[in-house]
């Protein structure tokens, strides 16, 4: 058995290691994107889309496979499972150590690793786990969440399609809708009605075959002008019962699992420091569009500011929890809520900075770049649940208020 190398140890050999392989990051943009006067800024935003752009997953999934053959795919998993058993903290230095490398952006595997992964870790058997985790986290998997439905979105426990047990298997069929990355993904976790009784406890969740016969993925344009969402139908789709994670009649509390995971993993992004919500970009796109001086604009920069600082410090509660090894608290809605607010408090930022350059493809430094991230702010309000209903949450099981009769 080999001894756990010291923090130190670890993050000098994983930068050794990513040195070897990937170009660094230029100093100024260590957050992933390439920024600043005379860089091509607007690239940055006009890229593909890994959650759109099927093009890009050869590229991340051969990183996944790399990252797993080294021991970085899962570095804080269990051993059991293929995981490298150390502490979460090890995680964390390493994903910092890569934003100094020009490595494939992984955000097309949210779903996969930040909410489907770690719900089979909590609710599947050994065997479910020892199976799929490492294909999970290798990418040579990749999964999207099929719970929304035409009639059941925050009333997820309205859902209908329908699974009927046929020996050892299931048939299911039924729509989903607001697929994230459907037309991407290998599998799907999804959550099917499996008998009449009472809400939340006829519900049960499986690991569908995207690409089995009777799966039928729809793009959905949103108004940025990507798809990244679908609608999906399943006519007498089969799945093994081997692919049931958690007992019949269980997937109310396999959704809730991935529901907080969910709400965490978007909540991480809440606070700024990088990509989006660099100050530093911000500054200089203040300064590029010369409304440095601007006094509504520098009162709005420092609210934003603010905002961002305070989503940080809650974002730390929720990485001490994940740390002590703690499921997603209700701060993980806190922090959802302060995405949404973020993206929106961004949104109208940038948008007065930028005026009608924002609308118009000027060639502009740093001007029509903007236009999808202002218009898919307001789908952050919607997407992991809606401000509405995690108001819902915090002022049942934060403040303990009852609930309405
Ligand atoms: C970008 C994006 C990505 C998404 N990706 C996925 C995905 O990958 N998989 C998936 O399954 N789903 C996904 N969704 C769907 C998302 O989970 C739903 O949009 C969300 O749950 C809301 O459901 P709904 O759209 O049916 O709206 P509804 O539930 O019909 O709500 C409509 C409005 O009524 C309000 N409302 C409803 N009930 C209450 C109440 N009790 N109290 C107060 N207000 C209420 C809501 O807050 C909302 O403003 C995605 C959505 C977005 C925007």
């Amino acid at each position: 058995m080999t001894s756990q190398p010291s923090l130190e140890e670890f993050t000098q050999q994983a930068a050794g290691w990513l040195a070897e392989r990937y170009p660094k990051m230029p100093r100024s943009d260590q957050s992933g994107f390439a920024w600043g006067e005379g860089s091509d800024e607007v690239r940055v935003f006009q890229e593909p889309d890994p959650v759109e752009e099927a093009d890009a997953l050869p590229a991340i999934r051969r990183w996944r496979q790399e990252l797993w053959d080294h021991g970085y795919g899962w570095i804080a998993g269990p051993v059991a499972c293929g995981g490298g058993g150390l502490p979460a903290a090890y995680q964390r230095a390493f994903e910092q150590l890569t934003r100094r490398y020009q490595v494939p952006g992984d955000s097309a595997l949210t779903i996969s690793l930040g909410m489907v992964a770690p719900t089979i870790g909590r609710h599947g058997s050994e065997e479910q786990k020892q199976y799929w985790l490492p294909r999970l986290y290798s990418g040579a998997q990749i999964a999207c969440q099929l719970f929304s439905e035409p009639g059941a979105g925050s009333d997820l426990a309205a859902v209908a399609a329908r699974a009927v047990r046929s020996g050892e298997s299931w048939r299911v069929t039924g729509q989903k809708v607001w697929t994230s990355g459907a037309h991407l993904a290998d599998i799907g976790e999804i959550i099917c009605r499996t008998a009449a009784g009472p809400r939340h406890k006829n519900l049960t969740a499986f690991l569908v075959d995207m690409r089995a016969p009777g799966v039928t993925v729809r793009p959905l344009r949103q108004m940025t002008g990507g798809a990244a969402f679908n609608e999906v139908f399943l006519d007498d789709v089969e799945i093994p019962d081997s692919r049931r994670i958690g007992d019949e009649g269980a997937g109310w509390a396999v959704a809730m699992t991935t529901l907080g995971h969910e709400r965490s993993a978007m909540g991480s992004s809440s606070f700024g420091g990088a990509g989006i919500f660099s100050t530093e970009r911000l500054i200089g796109l203040v300064r590029a569009a010369g409304k440095d001086a601007d006094p509504v604009i520098r009162q709005d920069f420092a609210e934003l500011i603010s905002q961002l600082r305070l989503a940080r410090y809650t974002r730390d509660v929720m990485a001490a929890r994940a740390q002590a090894g703690q499921a997603p608290g209700p701060e993980a809605a806190l922090n959802k809520i302060a995405l949404s607010d973020n993206m929106r408090r961004l949104a109208g930022f940038v948008a007065n900075v930028l005026g009608p350059a924002l609308v118009a493809d000027t060639g502009g430094w740093g001007t029509y770049a903007w236009t999808s991230v202002v218009l898919g702010a307001p789908g952050y309000r919607l997407g992991g649940g809606t401000d509405e209903i995690l108001k819902n949450t915090i002022a049942q099981r934060v403040l303990g208020l009852p609930r309405p009769s």
